[in-house]
C-alpha cells in the first residue's frame, strides 16, 4: 500500500516539518515498510537483513505480540489506580528473572523514563543530590536523564555538566588507561569512583547514587572487566549511595550466557532499568526495585503515570517475556553470537583496520582504527553505508564513532550470521585489502 514514489516525498515532508537534529542512519536513509523476525522491507518490498535494532527483542511483527495486542484492545485499555490481573502477572515475571531482593516493580513508558524515575528513587532513599556516572554514557532524553549521560552533554552544544554530577573514566580496557595486559584494570578503574564520591561531598551535595549503563553501549560497546562493578558498588554504598544498572541494551538474555549484564560482574544492584526491548516497540520502561528503596519512595506523593503499566503494555511486555522463554532466545543468542565472534574474529585477523572484536551474545562491537591505532571514523562510516548498500543493517558508536555496533533481533538464523561475515568481508576488502 506504499508507492515506491513517496520516499523522496516523505524525506522532503520531514526536513521541512520536522527539527533538524533527528537525525537518519546512513548517506542513502532506508525507508522501511514491513517486518519479519530479523528481516525488514523496503518501500519496493526488498529484504534487510536488520542487525541493529534491539528493540524487536523476540522478531519484528511477531504473531504472539499482535495477538495480545489486538485482544486487549478490544477488551479494555486502562491504568494502573483499577486493579488487573495484566499488571501483577508481568510484575511476577519480571522479578521471576532476578535475584530476590528485587521486590517492587514500577512500570513506566521508555528507558528515559525509568532512569528519571531512578534518580528520584535514589535521591528519596538517601537524602542526597550528588550521582557518579561512566563518560560517555547515555540513558535518555529528559532533562535529568540527559544530566546523567555525558554523551550528550558533553558534545558541541550540550548543556554541560552539572555540578552535582561526576564523570568517571569508562572501564574500556582497549583504549582506555588500563588495558587487558594488567590483571588489576577493573580495581583501577574502580579506585578512579573515590576522587568522585570525595568531590561530591566537599561541594555539600553528598552521594544519591551510580548509574552505568552495565555494558557501555554509546560508549562503544564496552564489556567492563570481571569485578569492575561490585568494586564500584562497594564505595557508592560505603558512600551512602544506591547502585542502579541501566540494562536497556543489556537485559533480557541479549547476552547469552546472561539473563542481565550485571550478572556477568557478580555484581548486586540497587535498581534495574529496563527499556526498549521489553515492550518490543510497544513504549514500554521498567523499574525494579528493593522494598526498602520503594519504601523511602513512598512519602504521602502519590506516583502515577497514565500509559504507564497500562493493560495493554503489562500484556505486551509479560508476552515479550514469556516468547524469549518459549523460543530458546536466549540460548539462540548465545550460540549466534558465538558463531559471529568467531566469524568477526577471523575479519579481526585478515584486516589491520579492524584493531578489536569484543561483545558478548547478541552485543557485539567491532573498532576499527587507523595504522597507528587512532580511530577510524571515516571507515567506520564507509563500512557502515557499504553495509547498508548489501541490505545489511549495522551502525555505529563510540565517542569517535568508529565502532561498527551490531545487534540484531535474538531471532537471527546461522545463515543470516554466514551472510553478515562475508558481506562485511567484501567491504573491508574494498578498504583495506588483506595482507
Ligand atoms: N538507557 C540506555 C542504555 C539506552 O540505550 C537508551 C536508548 N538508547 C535509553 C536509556 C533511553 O531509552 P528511551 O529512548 O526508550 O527513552
Amino acid at each position: 500500500c506504499y508507492r515506491p514514489t513517496d520516499k523522496s516525498t516523505v524525506l522532503e515532508k520531514r526536513r521541512a516539518h520536522f527539527g533538524g537534529n533527528l537525525s537518519l542512519t546512513y548517506s542513502d536513509p532506508v525507508m522501511l515498510v514491513r517486518g519479519w523476525k530479523h528481516h525488514l522491507f523496503d518501500e519496493w518490498g526488498r529484504p534487510y537483513l536488520d542487525a541493529y535494532n534491539n528493540v524487536p527483542h523476540v522478531g519484528h511483527a511477531h504473531p504472539r505480540i499482535q495477538a495480545v495486542a489486538a485482544d486487549q484492545l478490544r477488551r479494555m485499555n486502562s491504568n494502573t489506580r483499577y486493579l488487573h490481573p495484566a499488571q501483577t502477572a508481568f510484575a511476577d515475571k519480571v522479578l521471576s528473572k532476578l535475584p530476590d531482593h528485587f521486590e517492587v516493580c514500577f512500570f513506566v513508558n521508555s528507558g528515559t523514563e525509568a532512569n528519571e524515575l531512578a534518580l528520584r528513587l535514589a535521591r528519596a532513599h538517601t537524602g542526597a543530590k550528588g550521582m557518579v556516572t561512566p563518560d560517555h554514557g547515555y540513558h535518555g532524553n529528559t532533562t535529568g536523564a540527559i544530566d546523567l549521560s555525558a554523551y550528550k552533554f558533553n558534545k558541541p552544544g550540550g548543556v554541560g555538566q552539572a555540578d552535582w554530577v561526576e564523570l568517571v573514566e569508562v572501564a574500556d580496557d582497549y583504549r582506555g588507561s588500563f588495558r587487558r595486559d594488567d590483571p588489576d584494570r577493573a580495581q583501577k578503574f574502580a579506585d578512579l569512583v573515590d576522587p568522585a564520591i570525595a568531590t561530591l561531598n566537599s561541594k555539600g551535595h553528598g552521594i544519591a547514587g551510580f548509574i552505568a549503563e552495565t555494558f557501555p553501549s554509546v560508549g562503544g560497546q564496552i564489556i567492563p572487566p570481571k569485578g569492575y562493578l561490585p568494586a564500584v558498588y562497594e564505595k557508592i554504598r560505603a558512600a551512602g549511595g544506591v547502585c542502579i544498572a541501566d540494562e536497556v541494551q543489556t537485559g533480557l538474555g541479549r547476552l547469552g550466557e546472561y539473563y542481565f549484564g550485571f550478572e556477568h560482574q557478580g555484581a548486586l544492584p540497587d535498581i534495574v532499568v529496563m527499556g526498549k526491548p521489553i515492550g518490543n516497540g510497544h513504549p514500554l520502561g521498567v523499574l525494579v526495585t528493593t522494598k526498602a528503596i520503594a519504601e523511602s519512595f513512598d512519602n504521602g506523593i502519590e506516583f502515577f503515570s497514565t500509559f504507564g503499566g497500562s493493560t495493554l503494555s503489562c500484556r505486551i511486555g509479560k508476552e515479550v517475556l514469556d516468547i524469549v522463554d518459549d523460543e530458546g532466545l536466549q540460548e539462540n543468542a548465545s550460540a549466534r553470537g558465538a558463531e559471529l565472534i568467531s566469524g568477526l574474529r577471523a575479519l579481526e585477523r585478515k584486516y589491520a583496520c579492524v584493531g578489536d572484536v569484543r561483545g558478548m551474545g547478541l552485543f557485539l562491537g567491532l573498532e576499527l582504527i587507523h595504522a597507528d591505532g587512532s580511530e577510524a571514523t571515516e571507515i567506520c562510516s564507509y563500512v557502515k553505508n557499504r553495509m547498508r548498500d548489501h541490505r545489511i543493517l549495522i551502525g555505529s558508536e563510540g565517542p569517535k564513532d568508529n565502532i561498527l555496533k551490531i545487534r540484531p533481533p535474538l531471532t537471527i538464523e546461522a545463515e543470516d550470521v554466514e551472510m553478515l561475515v562475508s558481506v562485511l568481508d567484501e567491504v573491508l576488502a574494498e578498504i583495506n585489502p588483506a595482507e
